[in-house]
């Protein structure tokens, strides 16, 4: 007699399914439903839902849960380790770098409101930066420099920090030099990291270790889960055509809204200090873009786009894109 349990995706609810077998017959069959977790607040309260794209990746179907408590998305069932670190070796950053030379100013932008944040609080935040995450070519650490700060790097995978040091002549660190170390860091950066993350809890706990007591981690990223006009009609086509599957590899594990970002943050141990929410053409094609290519398709999204960054203008929490400075909970409150 075997069992062999593996994991599925019913229409409704993520399912574990456990099997006793003598020879090839199933004797009996268990299944198990949500064990597990929201990625954001570990809520067991979530569901799968139709309005996200369906992943084929690795022979498995991968679906989006959203959760009833924070209303972000996890893309369940979680991916292991080596599907992760498969994601994350050279050919992923050499693919970024390439974007990287054709639109050198998009990616510049990304680090508009940390040079901000940094020359605003120049003197004031420490000595030490890291950037989790970096890549290959950090343009964080020449902001880092600017503003007085030692930039330090972290990166997955050996052969990215290999390029990167080639690049930049710093030896980056590897995650386990940084989590079991005892270095702290004055500020640490997260530039469109968390939603990589298959368990962002334990990596944002782990990491709040490593910052000084009056320390900040500023984390920006997209907020794909939010509910704007864009992501409106996206959904709803999802939905018209859910017998449809991507087979775009899973890069991004978890869909944010500014509530599941919040619970996140609480949840290790953080507060926002200081946070911008704001609206950014992508995934929706550019105005030179879209007379490039001019479907019904790229106006239909193209006009909701404008019409999301108007909303952005006027409401400070509305926006697809977040950038929030966090400060140790412990530490407000003991100021307070
Ligand atoms: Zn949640």
């Amino acid at each position: 007699m075997r069992f062999k349990g593996n994991d599925e995706l019913s229409e409704q609810a993520y399912i574990y399914t456990l099997r006793f077998y003598y020879g090839s017959k199933v004797l009996w069959l268990m299944e198990v439903e949500n064990l597990e977790t929201c990625y954001f607040c570990q809520s067991k309260n979530i569901a799968l839902t139709p309005y996200q794209r369906t992943i084929q990746y690795d022979g498995k179907k991968y679906q989006f849960a959203r959760c009833q408590n924070c209303t972000g998305y996890s893309l369940l069932p979680r991916l292991t380790e080596k599907q992760v670190s498969r994601l994350y070796s050279s050919d992923y950053v050499g693919a970024n770098e390439n974007q990287h030379s054709t639109s050198d100013k998009e990616y510049e932008a990304k680090f508009t409101d940390l040079a901000n944040y940094l020359a605003s609080h120049r003197g004031t935040l420490g000595k030490t930066f890291l950037d989790y995450g970096c890549g290959a070519n950090p343009a964080s650490f020449k902001i880092a420099r600017k503003n007085e700060l030692m930039p330090h790097g972290m990166e997955l995978t050996p052969d990215v920090r290999t390029i990167a040091q080639q690049n930049t002549g710093i030896k980056l660190l590897s995650r386990e030099e940084i989590i079991h170390g005892d270095e702290l860091f004055d500020v640490i950066f997260l530039g469109d990291v968390l939603e990589h993350l298959v368990d962002p809890i334990s990596e944002l706990k782990y990491l709040t270790n490593n910052l000084t007591v009056e320390g900040v981690l500023i984390a920006q990223g997209p907020l794909q889960g939010a509910n704007t006009l864009t992501h409106g009609i996206v959904g709803l086509y999802s939905w018209l055509t859910h017998n449809r599957s991507t087979t775009y590899p899973p890069y991004h594990v978890s869909l944010a809204t500014l509530r599941s970002m919040e619970e996140l943050l609480t949840e290790c141990n953080l507060k926002i200090s200081f946070k911008i929410i704001y609206e950014v053409d992508w995934p929706v094609p550019s105005f030179a873009e879209l007379l490039f290519d001019l479907t019904p398709r790229n106006m239909i999204l193209f006009i909701a786009k404008q019409v999301d960054k108007i909303f952005a203008q006027l409401f400070r929490d509305y926006g697809t894109r977040y950038f929030v400075v966090c400060k140790k909970l412990n530490m407000i409150e003991a100021k307070s």
